[in-house]
């Protein structure tokens, strides 16, 4: 039998879940305000309140010695933060020590020409970018300060440095409904699974989120009548659920809070740029690590504390959007939680 010291016991919350799996977001900050994400006019956490680079070490490494074997880096735009491959070069040890199975990052691909060949360097062997149309002026639109050669460029070197791209597509009504099975082909073509979200009600932003939503149980009959979809029982740990569009070998993912409830399986643990453990990515449960991980050297009030936080962990989020239901269901964005 094997025994473990209470610091370094798996983390396993109330309904049985064991939590192997931590999203860091990295910083808030980004350079693209999407429009279902950010309102344009965000204001930002004092740079004074986030962790440092060495904090965010230290912290994900408590976890990966409590059982965390993927580890995906986003935010905001996690390559926009300053020295950050200096982040991934540091927690890379745990790869090489095969403690760390995935070290990941969920971009939006506006560094990716610069950076992508160090990520490789540093072990990342899987990426997502999020692109939500491949029309320049939709993608102007959306991202409002974002331009699509950039990214294109970006996925470009990131596969040419050998990294695996999967595309993440938010589905938004009126928006790029008619652009889905051409962007499948494109992506398809270039060997990445593209894997479509449902909007979620994080956060306020200018406009309804009802006049965005589009449930993907409609998306993917249209799909049917365009390719022959299997099931697929490809998992990457994540929440996606995928089908093989058999003309052309890809997966297509679906990510559905809305439609179908993805929480019985979850792994996951979300922590913020300020040290902020969020058990839930629709739910306001959280803990703050950052005092305890200030307030000594030992991790031993810190194991304390991320104890309490998986303890406290809830069953599931209870996203609602409709006409009736004006306010977000948690007042933080995305891209404070990470994505
Ligand atoms: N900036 C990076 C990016 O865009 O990939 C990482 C952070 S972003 C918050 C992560 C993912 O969340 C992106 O794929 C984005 O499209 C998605 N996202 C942001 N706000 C969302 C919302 N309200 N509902 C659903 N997905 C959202
Ligand atoms: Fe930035 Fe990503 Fe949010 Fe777009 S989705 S505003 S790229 S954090």
């Amino acid at each position: 039998m094997t025994t473990h010291s209470p610091l370094s016991a798996p983390m396993i919350d109330p309904f049985g879940r064991a939590v192997s799996y931590l999203r860091v977001s990295v910083t808030d900050r980004c350079d693209f305000r999407c429009a279902y994400c950010m309102s344009e006019n965000m204001t930002f956490l004092p740079k004074a309140d986030l962790l440092s680079l060495e904090e965010l070490d230290r912290l994900c490494s408590a976890f990966v010695e409590r059982g965390v074997k993927k580890l995906r880096i986003t935010g905001g735009e996690p390559l926009v933060r300053r020295d950050i491959m200096t982040l991934f070069r540091g927690l890379s040890r745990h790869l090489s020590a095969g403690a760390l199975e995935e070290l990941t990052v969920t971009t939006n691909g506006s560094q990716l020409a610069r950076l992508a060949g160090e990520l490789a360097d540093c072990g990342v062997k899987r990426i997502n970018v999020s692109l939500d149309t491949l029309d320049a002026e939709k993608f102007r639109a959306i991202t409002r300060w974002g331009a699509l050669d950039k990214v294109l460029a970006g996925i470009d070197a990131a596969q040419a440095a050998g990294l695996t791209v999967k595309i993440n597509a938010v589905a938004l009504k009126d928006f790029n409904e008619d652009e889905f099975v051409p962007m499948i082909r494109w992506a398809h073509g270039r060997d990445m699974d593209i894997t479509f979200i449902e909007v979620m009600p994080l956060g306020e932003i200018e406009g309804q989120r009802v006049d965005q939503y589009l449930p993907l149980r409609q998306v993917e009959a249209d799909l049917a009548g365009q390719f022959t979809l299997d099931a697929s029982t490809h998992r990457t740990g994540g929440p996606a659920r995928y089908v093989t569009a058999r003309e052309t070998g890809g997966r297509i993912g679906f990510i559905t809070p809305l439609t179908h409830n993805f929480c019985e399986s979850c792994n996951r643990v979300r922590l913020t740029c300020t040290g902020t453990l969020f058990m839930c990515l629709g739910q306001e449960d959280a803990v703050d690590l950052r005092k305890p991980l200030r307030a000594s050297e030992s991790n031993d009030a810190l194991m304390a504390a991320i104890d309490r936080a998986i303890a406290a962990k809830p069953k599931g989020h209870d996203f609602i959007i409709d006409r009736t239901t004006r306010q977000p269901a948690v007042s933080r964005h995305m891209s404070v939680t990470g994505g």
